[in-house]
């Protein structure tokens, strides 16, 4: 097999390309193909060693994928070999064209989704669904900010939110981003900082629940819009920032975090077993944008992290 190994922390080209030899599944272990990887933040995160919790070194990066169930262990019950998958994490790492997986890592990916598409589910479509109905509990007739629609996470909170009768704000950066988040289904698309626009469009009352993609940059903003009441889910953050509590006192807001690899096996069975319907129908239909080839990793690193997010940014082994 081919694989990105990592030796040492440090900028996106300590990524290389390594042959090893296929492993082989335990017993409660599935060995998958891989046909696309999903590109993630928090991959590069944990590259650069800047991440909370880092794997032990040498290690291959990457927990979402898509590709075909090559061979499975004896107690495998949930999947078949020649099955069509999507991994939510792995045992050794998806930046590969092989992985070895546990079988709670592995989801049906249905005919109507492209392998590209499957990898673009994973983090993005179970951190949405987590922020919006397990930590914000969000009812039908709520309007959602979802401050970074653009990305792998916006866009599909954008698609789940206005599937499941939300009134759906989302902000975008770029052009190519505000179509994007237009097409998933957002009732208003705004820049990331706009104000005047969401108060209008919510009557001044402001929305009731925000997502938000950048805790940093828009946290005390958000504290000014939010409705009496509501709820602000803080999905991404890259740096500090001072806030006034007594807005949050005034207004008896809600200020959580969500953080998806904190999620209870039992929530995460919940999630996938939520989405399930949705991508079936094609309601959840994930966005792919940029595709590099494996070997072309360290490029789609520098490429995420440069911003005007544009769909999912995929790896195609
Ligand atoms: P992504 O695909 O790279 O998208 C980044 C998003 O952030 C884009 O929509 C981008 O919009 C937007 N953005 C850029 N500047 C912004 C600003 N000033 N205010 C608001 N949004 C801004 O990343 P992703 O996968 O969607 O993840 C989004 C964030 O959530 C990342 O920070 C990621 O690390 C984090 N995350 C956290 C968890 C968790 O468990 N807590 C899980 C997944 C992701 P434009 O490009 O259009 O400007």
């Amino acid at each position: 097999m081919r694989k990105i190994l990592v030796h040492n922390f440090g900028d996106a080209t300590v990524m290389q390309i390594e042959t090893a030899d296929n492993p082989t599944p335990a017993p409660n272990q599935l060995l998958i193909r891989i046909s696309a990887v999903g590109v993630n933040p928090v991959d590069t995160y944990i590259r650069s060693g800047t991440y909370g919790k880092l794997p032990t070194l040498p290690y291959t990066p990457g927990f979402d994928a898509a590709g075909t169930v090559l061979s499975i262990g004896n107690e495998v019950v949930r999947h078949s070999v020649g099955d069509r998958v999507y991994l939510n994490g792995s045992v050794t790492g998806t930046y590969a064209d092989h992985a070895l997986c546990t079988s709670d890592q592995v989801f049906a990916l249905p005919d109507v989704l492209t392998f590209a598409q499957g990898a673009a589910v994973g983090i993005p479509y179970a951190t949405a669904w987590r922020a919006i109905f397990q930590i914000a509990r969000a009812q039908p007739g709520q309007t959602i900010l979802i401050r970074g629609a653009s990305g792998g996470v916006g866009l599909a909170a954008t698609q789940m939110s206005r599937n499941a009768g939300l009134r759906v704000i989302g902000t975008a950066g770029s052009d190519t981003g505000k179509i994007l988040v237009t097409r998933c289904g957002a009732d208003l698309v705004v820049d990331h900082a706009e104000h005047d626009e969401v108060m209008h469009f919510t009557n001044g009352r402001g929305p009731d629940i925000i997502l938000e993609m950048m805790g940093n940059a828009n946290l005390v903003e958000d504290l000014a819009i939010a409705a009496r009441n509501a709820t602000i889910v803080i999905v991404g953050n890259r740096g500090e920032v001072t806030i006034d509590p007594r807005i949050v006192m005034s207004k008896e807001l809600e200020i959580r975090g969500v953080l998806l690899f904190a999620t209870s096996p039992s929530e995460l069975l919940q999630i996938h077993t939520g989405l399930a319907p949705g991508l079936r129908l094609g309601i959840l239909q994930p966005v792919v944008g940029r595709e590099f080839s494996l070997d072309e990793a360290v490029l789609a690193h520098e490429y995420i992290m440069r911003g005007n997010t544009a769909g999912k940014c995929v790896l195609l082994p």
